[in-house]
Parts: structure tokens; sequence; C-alpha cells
């Protein structure tokens, strides 16, 4: 007999609500998904061909613990080039495993048990899990009374003694809400004047459409750099999810306290997918352009479907997802998805993965072919029409 694993931090992690659902969809022939959160065409060709030149080159062994000088320097030129921000490639960038591990070093890195860490929600789960893991205080700003954009009213409101720091993801996923200069200079007075760090999570940047080249950044603001982590990666600008290259870029003074937390977790991530992201990131933008078009096309192919069945929806300005509220319904999230996975085929994933306050929602991903959202729609339409 071996002793009852008893650990009271990872018992109350829960695994997402997102893999939950998955496994349901899993059993069900013929579901059409809409459940995705990674882009449905391949890694570039040129990206592709960098990392398998890296391996017969031998480029197979560990790299420095913040990773390949080069890409850091990419990566600083890359933050230069796009939001005229100067970070150090040798002394204020972190290359993570994902964005997944950017944000955990980073909560860790910030975070002590007591510290309170504000997250808008509904969230990305990565946060909560991330949170929880850190033993710091989780306080969630429902964010759905005013389009999932944190307002200033709300963020100063949520400050105690306690603050530490504030999560930001804009574009967002699951709404696809994205923040103006303005909008942003308006929180980052308040952050200013509490003293708090900021996470800004700008893994879907490029991903931004009507006019728009690239999200604004929170960093790029005057007395914001010093308090501000930015992450971001390629996973989801470059098509990049199995690559796992993510990074932070932030002060000397944190970075030097993240690496510990880095080294210690994950050593580096894998030597040559940091040289396919070089390639990402130093000639992928028009790439990147090239599938920002594309996904817009998409949205709008989805948008207007819905407009006509007369739903209520946040209309997504960036990432993938289209948050769909399904209050007129009376049913909680789990339970409308599992009647349109059931009853219609149709795999969406419940809002409440992405905290309670996503309960009256559900999201849809438009990273599929249109065909896809076509014949979604078509089983929505029915869904809708047996409901109502
Ligand atoms: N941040 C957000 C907002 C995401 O949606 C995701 C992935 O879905 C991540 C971070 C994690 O990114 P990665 O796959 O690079 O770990």
């Amino acid at each position: 007999m071996v002793k009852a694993l008893n650990n009271n931090v990872t018992k109350n992690l829960q695994r997402t609500g997102i893999r939950r659902f998955n496994e349901l969809v899993a059993k069900v022939p013929g579901a059409i998904k809409l459940t995705v959160g990674e882009i449905d065409l391949p890694t570039p060709a040129n990206t592709k061909l960098r990392g398998i030149n890296a391996i017969t080159e031998n480029v197979t062994k560990y790299t420095p613990n913040a990773g390949d000088l080069e890409l850091r320097t990419t990566i600083s030129e890359y933050l230069a080039a796009h939001y005229h921000l100067n970070y150090s490639a040798k002394d204020e960038i972190i290359v993570t495993v994902g964005g997944s591990e950017a944000i955990d070093t980073s909560f860790r890195t910030i975070l002590e048990p007591e510290d309170e860490i504000i997250i808008p929600a509904p969230c990305f789960p990565g946060y909560l899990g991330s949170g929880i893991l850190s033993q710091s205080k989780i306080i969630l700003v429902d964010t759905s009374s005013s389009d999932f954009k944190l307002t200033p009213e709300q963020l100063e409101n949520s400050i105690t003694d306690a603050t530490k720091l504030v999560v930001l993801n804009y574009p967002n996923n699951p709404t696809g809400s994205i923040l103006t200069t303005e909008e942003l200079e308006a929180l980052a007075k308040i952050i200013i004047k509490h003293d708090l760090y900021v996470l800004t999570d700008e893994m879907y940047a490029t991903l931004v459409y009507d006019g728009i080249d690239i999200a604004p950044s929170i960093a790029a603001i005057d007395g914001m750099k010093e308090r501000t982590i930015i992450v971001n990666g390629v996973s989801k600008s470059s098509s990049m999810t199995g690559w796992r290259v993510g990074y932070i870029a932030t002060s000397a003074a944190i970075v030097e306290q993240a690496l510990k937390v880095h080294q210690y977790a994950v050593a580096s991530p894998a030597s040559m997918a940091q040289k396919a992201a070089i390639t990402a990131l130093t000639t992928d933008f028009p790439e990147t352009q090239k599938m920002a078009a594309l996904f817009e096309h998409r949205r709008d192919v989805l948008v207007s479907y819905l407009s006509k069945l007369d739903l209520k929806f946040n209309r997504p300005v960036g990432a993938f997802y289209c948050f769909l509220d399904i209050s007129e319904f009376g049913m909680d999230s789990w339970s409308f998805a599992e009647k349109m996975l059931y009853d219609y085929k149709l795999a969406v994933v419940p809002g409440n993965s992405f905290s309670e306050y996503g309960d009256n929602y559900v999201r849809l991903s438009f990273a599929v072919d249109e065909k896809i959202i076509v014949e979604a729609m078509k089983r929505l339409t029915a869904g809708v029409t047996e409901l109502r």
C-alpha cells in the first residue's frame, strides 16, 4: 500500500472544461467541431524547413536557459519593429515552452501566497490553473457587461492592498475582444497609481481584423514597460502549436528571478524548434497577415449566420473565437453544449470552461474551413429552432 496522495493544492486543480468536453466529443462519430483552439493550416513551409535543417545540422543539444541567443535577438527586433519597444536580447527576454509556460513561470515568479491577482473573466483557463498553483488569491472580474473588456472602473473596484498582478489578454480567448490604445492608457493610469505588475498575454496579437495590423500592447505606454510582462509566442500567429515556443519579455529584474523558475521547470524549449521560430518571426509576418485575412472572411461568414438567426454574440475583432450568448434558452452552457453535441452533432465549448462568468455562453471557433462553418451553422439553426 502506498500512502494516499493528499496534496491540497493539486486537489483544487480541475482538468479544463475544454479537455473534459472534448472527451465527450470524441465519442460522437460525425460530430462537427467548432471547439478547436489552433489554426487548421500547416506551419508555413519555410519555418518547417528551418526546423528540419536544424536537426540535420545537429542543433540537437541544450540551448542557454534563456533560449537560443539568435532567437532572443529576433524577438527583440520583432518587438522593436512592431511596437517600438526596446528589450535587450541578453537580459530582458526568456524563450519558454509555449505561452503556457510563459504564464506559469511569470505567475510563480511574481506571486506569493496571499497576493491577489486580478483576472478579467471569462478567461483562458491557463490563468486559473497557474493561479491555483501559485497559491495566490484569484480575483475574477466579470467583464460580460462591458463587451468583455476590462474597464477602468472594474479594475479600480477590484484592487486591494494585496493586489500584485493584473492579467490582460487582448485579443481575448474566448471572446475575441480587443482593447484600443486609449482603453489601455486608461487602465495603465490605474496600474501605475497602485504600483501593480501586469501580465499581457498577446498570443493572438497578429490575428486581428477590421483594418487593424497588430493589437496594441500596454507595454508601449509610458511608465508601463518596467512593470509589464509580455507573454507571446508562435503557437497561434504562425500555426506552430506543436513546436512549443513562446516567450516572456520584461525587465531585467524580473527576468533574473524568472530564469530560475524556468531553469528548474524546463531548462529550455527544444533547440530545433527555437531555430524554426526564428524563421517564423523574421519572415512570417506576411504569412500571418494572409492568415488573418482568411480568418476575417471566416469570421464574417460565421457572424452573418448568427445575425440571421437573431442570436446575441460578441463580434470578434481578434483571435478566432466567437462567444455566443445562450441565455435566451434557459440552459447552462454545459447542458446547451451537450444538447448540440448529442442531438445535432455540433461540438462547441461550454462557456463555463472559462470560469463561472462564461456560463451563459458557448465558444465557437472559426479556425476551421468555411465549408465546416456552413455545415455547423445548419446544425445550429436546427438546434436553435427546436429550443425556441
Ligand atoms: N494564452 C492564450 C490566451 C491562449 O489561448 C493559449 C492557447 O490556447 C495560450 C496562452 C497557450 O499557448 P501555447 O500553446 O503557446 O502554450
